[in-house]
This record gives C-alpha cells, structure tokens and sequence, in this order.
C-alpha cells in the first residue's frame, strides 16, 4: 500500500478551491479525466473509468457485457466476496472454482465447472499474485466466455509483459485503503472495446442520457444506477499513480531478498508464482497445517496463515452459501436453469492449500536490510521450534 501524504493533500487543495467536486458539469475534463489519460497510457489500454470502488467497477463489467439472470459466472473460492456477489447484482449466479498453490484460479477446475449455462470468468489475481492467464485465455476462446479480471489485489503488476486487468475482455481495480494505490475507497474499469466502455460508462451514471457523449458506440441508452468518482479521488489519484511503480519495484526486490532466505531454509516452500520473474507477492507452503499455524503465531506481524484471513474464503460468504438476497423476488438463484447447491466442502483442493499457506508481507515502506533480518529471523524461529518438537517425540 502506498501511504497517503502531503502531496495528496497538497493536489486536493485547489479541487477544493475550484469548489468544481463532481465529474460532469465542468467542461475541463478536471482531475479525473487526467488520471485516465495517464492510467490508460501507462497500462497501454484504450478506455479507463474511474468509479466510486472495484466493487463497481466488477458490477458494471458484468452489466456492460450483458451478463444476466440465468448466466454462471465462475469466480475462484480464494477471494474478497465482491468477487463473488458481482454476478449476483447483476442477476447472474458465482460458480466456484478451486484455486492452486500460485493462490489464483486453477484453471483444470475451470474447464471441470463449465456448463451451457457458463457465460464468464472472473479471475482475481489474488495480492499480488497474477493468474495464468495464458490458460484462462485459451480456455475462454474455446468455450466463447468473456473475461473478467478482477485486478483490485494486484494494481500495477505485471504477466508477462502486460500490466494485470488489460489481458482479459475487461478490468476491474479498486482503490481502497488496503490496496496498491490507495484514495480511501475508488475503483476504476479498463477495457479495449468501444461497446463494452460506453455501455459500462453509461451505466455507472444515471444520468448519462444528459450527458451528450459523442462516443457512444451507437449503443442506445441503458438504464444505470451512480458510481461516478469525484474529482477530489481523481486528484489523489494522480498523485497515488506516480507512486505505484517505485512502488512495486521496492515489492519486487524484498520479494527477492527475502525467498533467497526463505528457500534456503528446507521447512517450508516458496510458493508458485504464474509469472516469477515479475512477483511482488510471497507466500509459503508447509506440510501440515499446524506448520503453517505455529509459523504464523511465531511471527505475528506482517506473517498470517491464508485460512485465518477468513473474510476471504468462501465458508464464510454466508448470504451467497445461503442465496439470500434483499428482496426474495428478486433472488437471481430463481431465476438460474438447474438448481445451484452449495456446500462447506465443495472446494477442498483450495481449503487444504489456504490451511498450510502463510503470506509474508513484503514491507515495501521498510528498509530492505530490516526486511531481510526479519526474513533471517523467521527461518531460526522455526529450527528453533522443530528442534524442541523432535526432542519432545
Ligand atoms: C478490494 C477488492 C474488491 C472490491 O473493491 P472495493 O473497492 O472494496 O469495492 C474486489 N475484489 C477483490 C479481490 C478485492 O480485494
């Protein structure tokens, strides 16, 4: 996460001043307009809009693509639960894929999931850690879905050359306070197709009808609903862009650093990466999951098992295990072709690798020789506690 400061202070001040806060009604373009210009060169994708968060911004791909009630959308079991209650708002019903040791979409269980019903995959590159999008791809040509990625963990890395949430159909970020460029809560869309970007842009303002975009694709009004961002968000995004590939290039060198420590040391294993030359995400993988427990208890800070963080498995997602919505009418599980059942142990293969996984912050905003005693640190704490474990037995 890149820290908030004086220059966003500084860059927010004459927004302020202007008192010109909201995105349309000031023919400048203002702050918002520039961040997309910059976001878009930079990423090298045609169309880029800022929203009110990724959550959004996942909503709007969906309906812009035309996904709806008797729709399956595949999302992995490894992920924030917006990933999972996107298709739902749009009327479409989240199938759950397993995920691999790489903590992203496996993509043999993608093809196991697939049914006529199938109409899109969102795959999240789950912090920081890209997808194989490789196979994502080749798998959605052959069976014509379209590809959501859900990049709101991984804003700014790389797969192979190509910036995450620009390979797929349509992009999905979020700009919340626990990500790579972080406004407090924001998100944006970033896509390649005309169609898909005045129908997404259409629908996250209501009032878009009044709004005289000259182009608009030819695609006839829809209905929208208001995720617009303020021009006080376009301003600290501004400032929060410039700092998103030092950023990552201090991830990338910790990253380094520390797995050169970590691999060394044969209790646990470096987890896989889709793309090891680019990672800015670490993870280890023990044998058991008392190995992965006691390493997380060991360390405390900055070092947690993945199953602990549960908000972000799918045995905690209550109102989607249980398909309850606000209004019982209007339950997209009613209006899916075959009954959908859902169970705590559909995704086994995803449970046992989340019970024996640890992620270690990379400490991107702390020196890189504290970073590397910690990393020292963890490998002796954990001889350390194996040595007592084998004189006890
Ligand atoms: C944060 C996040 C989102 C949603 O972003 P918000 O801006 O909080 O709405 C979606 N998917 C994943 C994987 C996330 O981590």
């Amino acid at each position: 996460m890149a820290p908030v400061g004086l220059r966003e202070w500084l860059a927010i001040a004459p927004v302020l001043a202007s008192g010109k806060l909201a995105r349309y009604g000031d023919d400048t373009g203002g702050p918002l307009l520039r961040f997309e210009a910059d976001f878009c060169a930079k990423f090298n994708v045609q169309h880029g809009l800022t929203m009110s968060s990724g959550t959004a911004a996942l909503v709007a791909a969906l309906v812009a693509a035309g996904i709806g009630p008797g729709d399956e959308v595949l999302v992995p079991a490894y992920t924030w639960i917006a990933t999972a209650a996107a298709p739902l708002a749009a009327g479409a019903v989240p199938i759950l894929v397993e995920i691999d040791q790489t903590l992203t979409m496996d993509p043999t269980d993608i093809v196991r999931k697939i049914t006529p019903n199938t109409r899109a995959i969102i795959p999240v590159h789950m912090a920081n850690m890209v997808c194989d999008m490789d196979s994502i791809m080749r798998i959605a040509r052959e069976h014509r879905l379209i590809v959501i990625e859900d990049a709101c963990q991984a804003v700014g890395l790389t797969y192979k050359g190509r910036r995450a949430g620009t390979i797929g159909d349509v992009g999905a970020y979020s700009f919340n306070q626990f990500k790579n460029i972080n406004i407090g809560e924001g998100g944006a869309l970033v896509t390649d197709d005309p169609r898909l970007f005045a129908r997404a842009r259409m629908y996250h303002d209501i009032g878009s009808l009044f709004r005289g975009h000259l182009d608009n694709a030819n695609e006839p009004p829809i209905l929208g609903i208001n995720f617009k961002a303020n021009q006080i968000q376009g301003a600290m995004l501004n400032v929060q862009l410039k700092k998103l590939d030092p950023m990552i290039s201090r991830m990338r060198k910790r990253y380094d650093a520390m797995t050169e420590i970590l691999a060394k040391s044969n209790m646990m294993r470096v987890g896989p990466h889709n793309d090891p030359t680019n990672a800015a995400g670490l993870h280890v993988i023990f044998e058991t999951a008392e190995a992965a427990g006691a390493f997380a208890a060991e360390n405390k800070r900055g070092v947690y098992r993945l199953y602990d963080s549960s908000r972000h498995v799918y045995t905690n997602w209550q109102p989607i295990l249980q398909q309850r919505s606000g209004h019982p009418a209007m339950n997209p599980f009613n209006w899916s072709d075959r009954k959908i059942e859902y169970t705590p142990d559909m995704c086994a293969q995803s449970l046992d690798i989340l019970k024996r996984t640890c992620r270690i912050s990379l400490g991107e905003n702390y020196p890189l020789a504290l970073v590397t005693y910690l990393a020292r640190r963890m490998v002796r704490q954990r001889s350390s506690a194996t040595d007592e474990l084998s004189y006890a037995t």
